[in-house]
């Protein structure tokens, strides 16, 4: 077995054993192998070991990727910030896209879907830690920009993202994941139908897992450690 079928095993036992332990089904928990920086080849060979779902971050390497893959039976996830610039080649090269932090980018998206695709699949990213730093948009404007995104018509949104400030303490993982579980229920009562929770990464899915993530982001568990270069976007 390649060192990324190995890993790609071992993530997917330990995202079960964490669903269990959680008293949740294992196949409640997507899991999306983040393969940004890693050449196409990894991303074949996590393909052929039976991963589908993949995750980008930078369009520009991202589409050559995809390009690169077009005969694969691939679902992308766009997940990295989003530029006004880009929003054409997301919304007609993707079918997800889990960082939309404001309606002017999601209303370019709707209006750039190609009529011949299905909706874009779409999460907000909520900045749960309230940084300045942070993109995406603050918990207590979440509930407007939904319901605004909600009404576009060649986007489907599904749910939340977030990304919370790294801890090695398994309590504070889990009361920045409660926080995304907590305002998704708040939407659903408003009368949204939210089936997602995107949370969770290599340090901190299985506290993600237990406070209800529907899909884990994995990348350095799955193709080790990534070596960023010079990025042209
Ligand atoms: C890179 C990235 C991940 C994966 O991070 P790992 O720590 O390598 O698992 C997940 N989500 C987002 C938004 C990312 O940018």
């Amino acid at each position: 077995m390649t060192t990324i079928a190995s890993n790609l095993q071992a993530v997917r036992a330990a995202v079960a054993a964490a669903a269990t332990e959680a008293g949740r089904a294992p196949d409640e928990v997507s899991l999306l192998a983040v393969s940004k920086t890693f050449a196409p080849d990894a991303i074949r060979e996590a393909c052929q070991a039976g991963q589908t779902r993949f995750a980008e971050s930078y369009v520009q390497e991202a589409l050559h990727k995809i390009a690169a893959l077009h005969e694969l039976p691939i679902e992308w996830h766009f997940i990295g910030p989003i530029q006004g610039n880009k929003t054409r080649a997301i919304a007609e090269h993707f079918d997800w896209v889990h960082s939309v932090g404001r309606l002017k980018i999601a209303e370019r998206l709707s209006a750039q879907r190609p009529a011949h695709l299905s909706p874009l699949q779409v999460c907000l990213q909520v900045n749960i830690s309230n940084e300045d730093s942070k993109s995406g948009v603050s918990p207590g404007e979440a509930a407007h920009l939904a319901m605004a995104v909600a009404q576009l018509p060649h986007l489907k949104l599904r749910g939340l993202m977030a990304i919370p400030e790294p801890s090695d303490d398994i309590h504070v993982q889990r009361g920045a994941f409660a926080q995304l579980r907590e305002l998704r229920e708040q939407l659903n009562r408003q009368g949204l139908q939210l089936d997602t929770l995107s949370m969770g990464m290599s340090h901190d899915f299985a506290a993600a897992i237990a406070e209800g993530a529907t899909m884990v982001r994995i990348g350095s568990a799955i193709f080790g450690a990534r070596i960023y270069s010079e990025k042209d976007n």
